[in-house]
C-alpha cells in the first residue's frame, strides 16, 4: 500500500513501469474526498496559549473556559502560520491542483473508488476496508 504516492504524473507513469516490471500493477486507488471548507475548518482550529504553549483546537479540542487557558488561566493566544486560515485555503489549492490530473489519470484506468471523508473516521474505515476486501 502506498500512501500519498504518487504525487505527480510523472511519478504515476514511473509507477506503472516498475509495477509492469515487477507484475504488481496498481489494483486500486483510493480518494478520499473531504469537501475544502470542511477541511480547511479541521486544519486551521489550531491554536496556541501565549502563556504557556498548550494548544487547543476550536472545534475538537477547545479551552473549558473560552478564551481561558486550561493550563495556566492565560488569555492570549496565537495560530501559527502554517495553522491560519488564509494559509490552510492556499496549501489545499495547491493540493488540489497536483492531485486532479493525477485522480483523472486513474480514473480513466478505472481504478479509482471514491470515499467520503466528510464522516467519523470508523465510516470512512469501514468504506475502506469494504473496497480492500472486495480487491483481495
Ligand atoms: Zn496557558
Amino acid at each position: 500500500m502506498l500512501d500519498g504516492y504518487p504525487r505527480t504524473i510523472d511519478q504515476a507513469q514511473a509507477l506503472d513501469t516498475f509495477g509492469a516490471e515487477l507484475d504488481r500493477a496498481v489494483d486500486a486507488v483510493i480518494n478520499i474526498h473531504v469537501e475544502p471548507d470542511v477541511l480547511i475548518e479541521r486544519l486551521s482550529g489550531r491554536y496556541i496559549c501565549q502563556n504557556c504553549g498548550a494548544t487547543y483546537h476550536k472545534i475538537y479540542n477547545p479551552t473549558k473556559v473560552p478564551g481561558t487557558c486550561d493550563v495556566c488561566g492565560g488569555h492570549d493566544f496565537f495560530q501559527r502560520e502554517d495553522d491560519k486560515p488564509e494559509t490552510v485555503k492556499n496549501r489545499l489549492e495547491v493540493n488540489v491542483k497536483m492531485n486532479t490530473p493525477l485522480v483523472t489519470f486513474y480514473e480513466q484506468k478505472g481504478l479509482v473508488h471514491t470515499v467520503d471523508g466528510d464522516r467519523d473516521i470508523d465510516a470512512v474505515y469501514k468504506d475502506i476496508q469494504a473496497i480492500l476486501t472486495k480487491l483481495a
